[in-house]
């Protein structure tokens, strides 16, 4: 017999944005299924990790989660910049520890957690519209009834995939990075590394976590170009290139690897019963590809506008909206922007990144953190657009906010 389950909300993906889906909606008093694939919440890492400590403080993610990062180092084939902060403002999660604390956050709160719950189909009503979904679990086919369903199952998008709602991401970064142990690390310092032979279409990083442990990774952009990070991240440490030759030996700790849509916000994230959230709806910052932030905070307004919506009686796309529009109001302006800088960076050669970071030279610490973060406030991007004593900073900013 198939296992069967009925649940107030049924949330599809253990990540940052399905356990923070579900701690939300549990905490407004619905009861909530978390159903994730692996063996265990973060058994696979796919993600460097990085992110801003404003944020971590935000949600409530404890201290001994992230290493904090204070200098931004970028280089190119013929370049180098240093920006350095007076306070730490950048972090590099321990992405299990925090994932399992987002988790277990829910846990705490009344969500059931099923693990080893590799969902594979959904269920619909007369009407067409999703009222469940189904797969197999550690006792074989299982069946999970619910008001809504939120899909937080990241780049794949299983839910909206399975009511055809959704098609494979055409545009997608593909990430390869080490864990690895060096001799010599500053712990407080990342680097970005840009250029044809870090990556044609990309970039290499090195994120430290402490205690002498870094990430050393290739992002390289898809279709833009066919190098397989994997083979490209083995070359560029077999040769040391760069910044990666001052951590002495290293030691291979663990292999990462994963996907990350780049197609923009380009999806519709509510239907009648359903919600997507994080990466399954597109919200990364498309500047360094980075979603996790995104994914905890919407994730969490996912919840709540889920549960408010379950406990009204009404779950249609009208009664869920309120949750695409709070994210498309905080931030589509922003990724926008954002992609324009992409699109400008996705083509430069190396002698024109070398000329790129003559402009980021000439950012201040802050100013910087909203450029990488894609904070790209309008009262801030005219200030620099008009004001800025650069003329090349002046031109990069008109150029974010849409005057060429
Ligand atoms: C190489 C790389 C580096 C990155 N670096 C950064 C970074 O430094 N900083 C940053 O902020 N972002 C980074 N990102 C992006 C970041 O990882 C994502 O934006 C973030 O993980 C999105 O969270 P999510 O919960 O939406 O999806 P995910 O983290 O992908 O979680 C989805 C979960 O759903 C589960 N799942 C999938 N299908 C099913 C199914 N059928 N049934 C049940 N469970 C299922 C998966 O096992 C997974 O646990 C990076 C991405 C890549 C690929």
């Amino acid at each position: 017999m198939p296992e069967e389950h009925h649940y107030d909300l049924v949330v599809v993906g253990g990540g940052p944005a399905g356990s923070s889906a579900a701690y939300a909606a549990a905490k407004n008093g619905i009861k909530v299924a978390l159903l994730e694939k692996e063996n265990s919440i973060a058994e696979t890492v796919r993600t460097s990790g990085v992110t801003w400590i404003q944020n971590i403080k935000e949600f409530g993610i404890p201290d001994d989660c992230f290493n904090p990062i204070k200098n931004f180092s970028f280089c190119s084939p013929n370049n180098e910049v240093t920006i350095s902060d007076t306070i730490p403002r950048a972090a590099v999660l321990d992405v299990r520890k925090t994932y399992r604390w987002l988790a277990n956050e829910a846990e705490q709160c009344g969500v059931d957690v099923f693990v080893k719950m590799n969902i594979k189909n959904v269920i619909k009503n007369e009407k067409g519209d999703i009222v469940g979904v189904n797969g197999v679990g550690p006792n074989g086919e299982t069946t999970f009834h619910s008001k809504v369903v939120i899909d937080a199952s990241g780049f794949q998008s299983t839910v909206c995939k399975a009511m055809g709602f959704v098609e494979q991401w055409e545009r997608f970064g593909a990430g390869a990075e080490y864990e690895m142990k060096a001799e010599h690390v500053d712990s407080e310092t990342w680097w970005l590394m840009v250029g044809q032979e870090y990556s044609p279409a990309g970039y290499a990083w090195i994120f430290p976590l402490g205690n002498n442990i870094v990430r050393i990774g290739v992002g390289v952009g898809k279709p833009e170009s066919n190098v397989d990070p994997t083979q490209r991240l083995k070359e560029i440490i077999d040769k040391k290139l760069g910044p990666i030759k001052k951590l002495g030996k290293l030691t291979e700790v663990e292999f990462h690897y994963g996907l990350i849509p780049n197609d923009g916000l380009s999806r519709k994230t509510v239907f009648n019963n359903l919600i997507i959230v994080g990466d399954s709806a597109g919200q990364a910052n498309p500047l360094v590809l980075e979603g996790i932030r995104y994914a905890i905070k919407f994730g969490r307004v996912a919840g709540k506008v889920a549960s408010d919506a379950i406990k009204s009686g009404k779950t249609d796309k009208e009664a869920l909206y309120p949750y695409e529009n709070n994210w498309r109001k905080e931030i589509e302006s922003k990724i926008n922007s954002a992609r324009k800088v992409q699109d400008r960076w996705i083509g430069l050669t190396d002698e024109e990144w070398d000329k790129e970071l003559d402009i980021i030279k000439e950012l201040k610490p802050e100013e910087f953190i909203d450029f990488i973060k894609a904070d790209f406030g309008l009262s801030n991007m005219i200030k620099l657009a008009t004001h800025h004593p650069k003329l090349a900073v002046r031109q990069l900013f008109n150029l974010v906010k849409g005057k060429t």
